[in-house]
């Protein structure tokens, strides 16, 4: 089998000079210690695809499918490969021949069968107490994204009760955004579609979400007529007129940067001023660009969840002592670092404003 060169970025490829440097960042490799496990070998594996020198096996599928696509290889790499984009597009060029794991398999056919990651037959909306306010036409809608919708209702209400305030409206019918399947390979065509057409309906200017992964989705494979906003920024633009100055939390926290969201989108101070506003901030031993990945994403929590679990765990170690909770803005990564042992010490960045809301009103 020999991938299709063409549709590979042949330069990026060459452009690798198997330095070695990603060695030292790549979570997954420091978790399983095999050379096709970091990304240098990756790069190795798909180069051998593309000449034909190596066939598609189930070695080469947990190479490639170990990936979580958190760009700190890409960040550190002296010759400017972009790993976590090669490796996007080799899974795509397999999927594309039938070439894939069980897992990769189950994830689609549960996403396109139900338009959710869970394949959840229930209510995205069963969250929303009122909808009777729900405006058909808006300038913003806020997209909620599987996991808040169906895993973590209470944050998409205190998420919804934020923004509502600012005229924010929600969509009638949201489907998933397509990251898992763009993650892993998959073309999640159909479901941009539908989004988008409920979006035109409503004549949007703009979306906010809470989710990292949604964000990064949103931004990079929908129109670039809607403007993408994270909660985040959102709320560091709204800090006076939601009235959250004043340190009304007598808390410390720290801040995971979620990958999506940070190494790759930059969205590094806006949550640290949020923060920075309710309660006080100490900063995790690996922070911003540096930060290490929750091991959730692209696809290896639902693949590799052993491998998913270490790279949580590792995360954790990098927790600074004495603080009360661990904040970020990214429902997967949340999941992660709570399966790996910190529990209800992990919440949303929302769910932090509103305890201080709560408090204010005390
Ligand atoms: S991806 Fe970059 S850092 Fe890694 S081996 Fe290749 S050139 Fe070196
Ligand atoms: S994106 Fe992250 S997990 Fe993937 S190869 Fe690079 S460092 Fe490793």
């Amino acid at each position: 089998m020999k991938m299709n060169l063409d549709r590979m970025d042949k330069r990026s490829i060459n452009r690798c000079v198997r330095c070695g440097s990603c060695r030292t960042f790549c979570p997954a490799f420091q978790e399983s210690g095999w050379e096709s496990a970091n990304t240098r070998g990756r790069i190795i594996v798909i180069k051998s695809l593309a000449e034909g020198s190596l066939e598609a096996d189930s070695r080469v599928l947990d190479s490639l499918n170990t990936c979580t696509t958190c760009g700190i290889c890409t960040d550190n790499c002296p010759a400017g490969v972009n790993p976590p984009e090669l490796v996007e597009c080799a899974r795509r060029e397999l999927v594309a021949r039938g070439i894939m794991t069980a897992s990769q398999k189950d994830l689609s056919r549960t996403i396109f069968q139900s338009g959710n990651t869970f394949g959840d037959r229930g209510d995205r909306l069963a969250w929303l107490r009122d909808r009777s306010r729900l405006s058909e036409k808006a300038d913003y809608v806020y997209f909620v994204g599987c996991m808040n919708s169906y895993r973590y209702p209470e944050t998409a209400a205190r998420s919804w009760e934020l923004l509502r305030r600012f005229g924010v409206s929600l969509l009638p019918s949201e489907q998933c955004c397509g990251s898992p399947l763009f993650r892993t390979g998959f073309d999640a065509g159909k479901l941009v579609d539908e989004n988008t057409r409920q979006m035109q309906q409503m004549g949007i200017k703009g979306i906010i979400t809470g989710c990292a992964g949604c964000y990064a989705t949103l931004k990079k494979r929908y129109s670039s007529r809607f403007s993408v906003l994270s909660i985040p920024e959102f709320l560091s633009e709204h800090i006076s007129e939601l009235g959250l100055e004043g340190k009304a939390l007598d808390i410390t926290v720290t801040y995971h940067d979620p990958c999506h969201l940070g190494r790759h989108n930059g969205i590094y101070e806006q949550p640290r001023r949020v923060i920075e506003a309710i309660c006080s901030l100490k900063e995790m031993k690996a922070n911003r660009d540096a930060a290490r990945c929750c091991g959730g994403g692209g696809g290896v929590r639902a693949g590799y969840r052993d491998l998913s679990l270490k790279m949580a765990r590792k995360r954790l170690l990098d927790v600074p002592e004495g603080v009360d909770f661990i904040v970020t803005s990214c429902p997967l990564c949340i999941r992660n670092l709570r399966d790996a042992g910190a529990c209800e010490k992990v919440i949303d960045l929302v769910d932090l404003v509103a305890m201080a809301l709560a408090q204010k009103t005390r």
